[in-house]
């Protein structure tokens, strides 16, 4: 670890200046990031942020680039990103515990999420060859019709801290397979793994003389995203984080007729009908609250549960919580590790509070753990709360491990309860009935983008595509045909006859 950190300081990274085919830039001088770890409060590196000045220069280099890498064929682009994930291959261990250091989650999701990079990178390798566009049939004789896909231009990409490297490689490998050129500004709470990842695939486009600005990394906070947000450059503004940020992006972006992409807070619910499988059920739900320490977009944050099953559910669940381990995400025995910073524990807090003066009641109190191994002030407990309704705070996504229990008596006033909030992002139900699980998939059913049926709201593969519904944004990501989302369709008509016929019959003689 300690090797690989020295290898991320090494220059030209660390100096402010283009990094070959790897374009990072980064030269301010005041208001450097502090990189500080949840884990042990220790400060892991400081971070120049992108100047305006510098930022103008990253969109120029991109933008010549573009010129260049739009003609390279797409299953080329496609063999560079293979290598690529030979190269994530090689720093899965490097990079998973950088990601678990840096962000504070297990050491197991810290790879799991260099897997999710690596997973995504066979994905767009495939998918390299096959942007297929249609071709129809023409009503005019002589005349071919067909559809094909064009790449967009400079693809803008802001990341939240939560997924601080997986999202960016959804993003990044399918826009570059697409023939789009792709700048990162990770979050200002994660710089480190967003360097990293520059870093480890860096010789690969070195040795495929891939053009300066394919890969460029801007780093900074709020304001730095927002120039991309504003500039007509940016052919594509993909934004993941909360839904505060999603609203103003988009409203930027609209205001110039730019494309958005969003992928924004999920409020996501389990629904546990009198016909599941507990010993299925109980470690999914624990597994979807506590980890991360309930830091996901997919995190369950809501249990609706049956009536006649309400008390076994709740049983149990104490039962598994009084087994939870919380401590060091390094070290492979613990289940939870800390929240990002001192800020989102005050958010942790205040929901408990709230959850009271809302007629909850806390079955499992939260608390933030303070002396040896805790000193970073970031470890709390994760809470569950019994609540009467779905108040306020209930509808809100706090971005900790709380977990509110609801009751039901109808399937109806299930998905009822589960629709009812702002988001939809995530969803399941586990029952062994195949009516229940069919309404809930049905139209009639969950109004979420992800809806699963005998596993939890967390744990999405590639292979899907992934996002959500209303206050979550609309976007999709990842895998199925969420690649189109990166480039432009463009329909074509060619008469190969010695005629002009006009469509609809139209006759225009001269
Ligand atoms: P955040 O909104 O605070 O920040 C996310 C990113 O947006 C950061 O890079 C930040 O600098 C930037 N940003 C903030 N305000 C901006 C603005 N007005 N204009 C341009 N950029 C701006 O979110 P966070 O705390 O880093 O992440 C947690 C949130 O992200 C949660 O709501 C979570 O559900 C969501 N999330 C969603 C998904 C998904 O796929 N749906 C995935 C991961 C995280």
């Amino acid at each position: 670890m300690q090797q690989f950190l020295q290898k991320l300081k090494t220059q030209p990274l660390m100096s402010g200046t283009s990094t070959g085919q790897a374009f990072w830039h980064s030269s301010g001088e005041e208001h450097l990031l502090d990189s500080y770890s949840p884990v042990d409060g220790q400060l892991m590196a400081r971070v120049f942020p992108t100047t305006h000045e510098d930022y103008n220069q990253v969109v120029e280099t991109a933008r010549a680039a573009f010129l260049e890498w739009r003609n390279v064929p797409a299953p080329k682009r496609g063999e560079i990103v293979r290598q690529m994930g030979e190269q994530f291959r090689q720093y899965k261990k490097e990079l998973g515990t950088l990601v678990s250091y840096e962000m504070g989650k297990s050491l197991q999701e810290g790879m799991g999420e260099v897997q999710e990079i690596i997973d995504i990178c066979d994905f767009a390798v495939g998918q390299s060859r096959q942007l297929y566009g249609q071709t129809m049939h023409s009503e005019r004789p002589d005349h071919r019709m067909y559809e094909q896909w064009h790449p967009l231009g400079v693809v803008g990409m802001i990341s939240a801290f939560n997924f601080p490297v997986a999202v960016w490689s959804w993003n990044a490998m399918l826009a570059w397979v697409c023939g789009n050129v792709c700048i990162w500004k990770p979050s200002e709470k994660t710089p480190l793994t967003a360097l990293a990842c520059q870093q480890i695939i860096k010789d690969v486009l070195e040795q495929n003389e891939v053009p300066e600005g394919v890969s460029c990394l801007i780093t900074g906070g709020r304001e730095v995203g927002t120039w991309l947000a504003e500039d007509p450059r940016i052919a594509l503004v993909s934004a993941t984080g909360s839904t505060r940020m999603g609203k103003s992006v988009a409203q930027t972006v609209a205001g110039r007729l730019g494309r958005y992409l969003l992928e924004l807070g999920g409020n996501n619910a389990i629904i546990i009908s009198q016909h599941a499988d507990l010993n299925v059920a109980i470690p999914a739900i624990v597994f979807g609250a506590v980890g991360t320490a309930g830091q996901r977009c997919t995190s369950t944050r809501r249990l609706i549960i049956q009536e006649s099953v309400y008390e076994d559910v709740k049983q149990r669940l104490v039962k598994a919580y009084g087994q939870l381990r919380i401590g060091n995400p390094l070290e492979e025995q613990n289940h939870v590790g800390p929240l990002i910073d001192r800020a989102a524990v005050s958010g942790y807090q205040s929901a408990l509070f709230q959850i009271k003066e809302q007629g909850g009641r806390l079955l499992i109190d939260g608390e933030v753990l303070e002396g040896p191994a805790f000193e970073s002030g970031c470890y709390v407990r994760p809470a569950i709360a019994e609540m009467p309704a779905q108040t306020e705070i209930v509808q809100h996504e706090t971005f900790a491990p709380i977990l509110y229990l609801l009751k039901y008596q109808t399937l109806e006033e299930a998905i009822a309860l589960q629709n009812g909030v702002p988001q939809g992002l995530s969803s399941s139900v586990f029952t062994l009935n195949l009516r229940e699980a069919e309404r809930f998939l049905s139209a009639a059913g969950s109004d979420c983008g992800i809806a699963n049926v005998n596993i939890g709201t967390s744990g999405a593969e590639i292979g899907g595509a992934f996002g959500g519904e209303k206050e979550t944004g609309g976007g999709r990501e990842s895998g199925s045909d969420s690649w189109k989302a990166y480039m432009r369709r463009q329909t074509n008509t060619i008469n190969y006859g010695t005629t002009l016929p006009l469509a609809q019959g139209i006759k225009f003689e001269l």
